[in-house]
C-alpha cells in the first residue's frame, strides 16, 4: 500500500479502516456508520492558485488528495463524467444584482444529482475493471433514481435496481427512469413512501450473506464518492462570485433533503474555503431546519410536497455531521443515533458544547412560501426557479441579500417540475430532452413495500440478465 495516501474511517468507529477505492465499493461502513477521511486537507497554501481554475482543473485540485488513483486515470474520469454536460461552464453562476443562482442541473438528467453520479458510474466501472460484478441498490425520491441509472446504464460489469415511492414522485422523473432502454437498469416503484424504500435498501445491505453474495454496491448520497465530487461546486461558486463580487467570504443557501450537497460546503468549509455561512433550506419537512434553530432533531411523519426532492426526514448523511459536533468521537455517534433509534428523537442539551453550530442557519419554506419565490424571482429577474432551488432562494431572502454575497444553488431545472412552475407563473419551462421523453416506450416494475419481495426480484434478475458490454442508444440525449 501506498504511503501517505488517506485512509477512511467509520463514523461508528468499529469498523477497519478502509482506501478511497475500498470505501467507494462498499458504501456503508460494516459497523453501520459512515465513511469519513482520516484527516481533511488543507487547501490554504494552494488557494489562490485554484481561483483562476477552469471546473474540471479544480475538479482535480479538489478530489486527488482524497482519493488513492494514479492522476491520469482520475483525470480520465473526471473528463469522462463532465463529458456529459452541456454548458461549457459545468456549473454557471447567473447573477441578477443581488441575487447568485449556481446552476447545477445542466448535465443529462438536469438535476444536481448528475455531478456526483456521473463521477460515481465512471468509478465503479474503474474500480470494477472488468474482472468484479456489482449490483447497486438505491432508494430514490426522485433525482437521485434517474441520475444513477444515467451515470451507471450500459457500464460493463454494473446492474442497478432503484426504488422508488409509488405515486410520489413527479411523472417526467419516472420517466427519466422508466424509459432508459439499457437491460441492465430497473427501476421499481415500491407501494410506500421514500423512507420506506430506504429502510429496505437499509434492510438488504444489513443481510450480510446477501450482500456478499450478489456483490451489493450503493449509489445514495451515503456514498463518498458523490460528497466528494460536490465539494468542487463549492469552491467553483465562490470563486465566481468573489471574482465578480470583490468579496473576501460567501454564503450558500443550499436546499437540503438528505444532507449530502449542504455536507460537501461543509467540508469545503473544514479545508479551507472562506464559508462564513451556511443557509439549510428545508420544505415543510422541517427536520433538520428545527435542528439547527433549535437543537431538537426529532422525526414526525413524511409530507408531500412541491418539492418531492427534498421530502425526508431522516438524512442519511447526517450522521456525518453528527460525527464533527462530536469532535469526531466516534462513541458518542453511537450513543446518540442509539438514542435516536430507541426514542426517535435526539435534543442537543444531550450533546456537548453549543447547542447551535454558528455556521449554519436554516430556514424551512412550506409550499405557498416556495410558489411566491418562484413568482417574485420571475417578476424581478425574468428567471424560472424550479420548486427545490426556490426553498434556497427563499431562504437567501429570509437571511437578507445585503452582507456577504449568497451563493443560491439551483438543484433542478425548471421544466423537470412543471405543475409548480406553471401554479407559479401561470405556465410551465419546458426542455427539449424532457419533451422527448413524452414518447418513449416504459418499462416498470411495480413491488410491495416489502424487503423479501425486492430482494427476490433481484435475485431472479441477477440470475437471468448478463451485465452489459455497451449502451444502448439514449434517443432523446
Ligand atoms: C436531491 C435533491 C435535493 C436535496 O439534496 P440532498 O443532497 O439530498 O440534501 C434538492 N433538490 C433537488 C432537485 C434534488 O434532486
Amino acid at each position: 500500500m501506498k504511503e501517505n495516501v488517506l485512509h477512511y474511517l467509520s463514523t461508528r468507529g468499529t469498523a477497519p479502516r478502509q482506501s478511497f477505492s475500498e470505501a467507494v465499493l462498499t458504501g456503508l461502513a460494516p459497523d453501520g456508520g459512515l465513511l469519513v477521511p482520516e484527516t481533511i486537507p488543507d487547501i490554504a497554501a494552494d488557494s489562490r492558485h485554484w481561483q483562476s481554475m477552469s471546473y474540471r482543473e479544480l475538479a482535480m485540485a479538489v478530489m486527488r488528495p482524497f482519493t488513492d488513483l494514479p492522476a491520469r486515470d482520475l483525470d480520465d474520469i473526471v473528463t469522462a463524467s463532465l463529458g456529459k454536460f452541456t454548458h461549457s461552464d459545468i456549473t454557471p453562476l447567473r447573477s441578477f444584482n443581488d441575487l447568485h443562482i449556481l446552476e447545477l442541473f445542466h448535465g443529462p438528467t438536469l438535476a444536481f444529482k448528475d455531478l456526483a453520479l456521473q463521477f460515481l458510474g465512471n468509478l465503479f466501472a474503474y474500480l470494477l475493471d472488468g474482472r468484479r460484478e456489482i449490483n447497486l441498490l438505491a432508494a430514490t425520491s426522485g433525482d437521485t433514481g434517474s441520475a444513477a441509472i444515467a451515470g451507471v446504464r450500459g457500464q460493463p460489469g454494473i446492474r442497478i435496481f432503484v426504488l422508488y415511492p409509488a405515486g410520489r414522485i413527479s411523472a417526467l422523473q419516472e420517466r427519466q427512469m422508466t424509459t432508459v432502454p439499457d437491460e441492465n437498469v430497473a427501476a421499481i416503484a415500491i407501494d410506500g413512501s421514500f423512507d420506506d424504500c430506504q429502510a429496505i435498501v437499509k434492510e438488504l445491505f444489513s443481510d450480510a450473506a446477501f450482500k456478499q453474495r450478489y456483490a451489493l454496491g450503493a449509489v445514495n448520497s451515503i456514498n463518498w464518492a458523490r460528497v466528494l465530487a460536490q465539494i468542487v461546486y463549492y469552491f467553483y461558486g465562490a470563486f465566481r462570485v468573489m471574482e465578480r463580487t470583490g468579496a473576501k467570504q460567501v454564503r450558500f443557501a443550499v436546499p437540503t433533503g438528505n444532507f449530502g450537497d449542504i455536507f460537501a460546503g461543509y467540508m469545503a468549509w473544514r479545508m479551507g474555503l472562506p464559508v462564513s455561512q451556511l443557509i439549510l433550506a428545508t420544505n415543510a419537512n422541517d427536520i433538520l431546519a428545527r435542528f439547527f434553530s433549535s437543537g431538537d432533531y426529532s422525526r414526525s411523519e413524511v409530507r408531500p410536497t412541491l418539492s418531492p426532492s427534498m421530502d425526508i426526514q431522516i438524512a442519511s448523511n447526517f450522521e456525518r455531521y453528527l460525527y464533527y459536533r462530536a469532535g469526531e468521537n466516534p462513541e458518542t455517534v453511537r450513543q446518540w443515533m442509539q438514542t435516536f433509534r430507541n426514542t426517535g428523537g435526539l435534543r442537543l442539551e444531550a450533546m456537548e458544547g453549543s447547542r447551535i453550530d454558528p455556521l449554519f442557519s436554516a430556514v424551512p419554506a412550506d409550499d405557498p412560501a416556495i410558489l411566491k419565490t418562484i413568482t417574485q424571482t420571475y417578476q424581478t429577474s425574468g428567471y424560472i426557479l424550479d420548486p427545490h432551488s426556490a426553498a434556497g432562494v427563499h431562504a437567501a431572502m429570509q437571511q437578507g441579500l445585503d452582507g456577504d454575497p449568497v451563493v443560491c444553488i439551483a438543484t433542478a431545472h425548471p421544466a423537470k417540475f412543471p405543475d409548480a412552475v406553471d401554479k407559479a407563473i401561470g405556465r410551465p419551462a419546458v426542455h427539449d430532452t424532457l419533451e422527448c421523453l413524452k414518447q418513449l416506450p416504459t418499462r416498470e416494475h411495480k413491488l410491495p413495500n416489502n424487503a423479501d419481495a425486492v430482494r427476490d426480484f433481484m435475485v431472479r434478475h441477477i440470475e437471468s440478465h448478463h451485465s452489459p458490454e455497451s449502451r444502448q442508444e439514449m434517443p432523446c440525449r
